[in-house]
């Protein structure tokens, strides 16, 4: 593996572990929960906003946030050192979407019930900003916390964004309409003939992919990718890179 890639990993990771350590303060931030009580009283919250920026970015970002950025993924990542089973892609991924459109049609009738949006509190429900700052908040952030890592230890890698997350659907949503406008995105590239069969990228991926399929039917377009890049750092002979461009049709 060359130096300078595997820099790149070892700062992804530390990032994420960072968000990890922050998840505490943060979980009201991007909590399914909150955005109902707040829309229920024609509040838009930090959850609200952050929700809406996940999508914005995701047209250009596609799933970044995921690889780079998220506490839960953080959470993931370090239960991939307890237990590094590969997650079966395709068979329970589903879940989420069947979580999220119902969730999605509450927090639309809450709002119109409440008669609309009548205000922005981005801090709402939390402590000066903080989300952990009682009992019953501990609690909540522990429940959670166990839900994502007990998802991740059983199922395999990143279980609980295959499986639950709610917050997946807005980033693969906004994605499919970049795709689908033509926008240039952050996307990953191959070059098939470089490729030696050595199935690293497969074996590394966090989400499971089958990368070195992707890369013999020259398709690196996938929705559970979360473009962390680690197949392009193990790849002994850089076949995967990333790049900033149009889908190709
Ligand atoms: S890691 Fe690189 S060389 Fe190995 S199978 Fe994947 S794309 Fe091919
Ligand atoms: S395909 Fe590559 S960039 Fe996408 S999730 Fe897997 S390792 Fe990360």
């Amino acid at each position: 593996m060359a130096d300078k890639p595997e820099k790149r990993q070892i700062i992804r990771r530390n990032i994420l572990l960072f968000m990890f350590l922050l998840f505490p303060i943060l979980y009201y931030y991007l909590s399914p929960y909150l955005i109902i009580m707040g829309a229920s009283e024609g509040i838009v919250t930090g959850s609200f906003i952050i929700f809406g920026l996940m999508f914005i970015f995701s047209l250009f970002l596609g799933r970044a946030f995921c690889g780079w950025l998220c506490p839960g993924g953080g959470e993931q990542e370090l239960c991939s050192l307890i237990k590094n089973k590969k997650f079966k892609v395709g068979k329970l991924d589903w879940i989420k979407y069947l979580i999220w459109v119902p969730w999605l049609l509450i927090i639309v009738l809450m709002f119109y019930q409440a008669g609309g949006i009548k205000n922005v509190n981005f801090f709402y429900h939390t402590f000066y900003g903080i989300s952990v700052y009682n009992l019953g908040s501990v609690m909540l952030f522990v429940i959670i916390a166990a839900v994502i890592a007990v998802l991740a230890l059983t199922f395999g890698r990143r279980g609980f964004c295959h499986t639950l997350c709610w917050m997946a659907p807005f980033m693969i949503a906004g994605r499919k309409l970049s795709n689908f406008s033509n926008l240039p995105a952050l996307r990953l590239e191959s070059e098939k003939e470089k490729c030696i069969h050595c199935q690293l990228c497969s074996q590394k991926c966090p989400m499971s992919l089958d990368v070195y399929h992707m890369v013999q039917i020259e398709n690196m377009e996938h929705s559970e990718c979360i473009l962390c890049g680690n197949c392009i750092d193990v790849c002994p002979e850089n076949v995967i890179k990333y790049s900033f461009s149009k889908i190709s049709r």
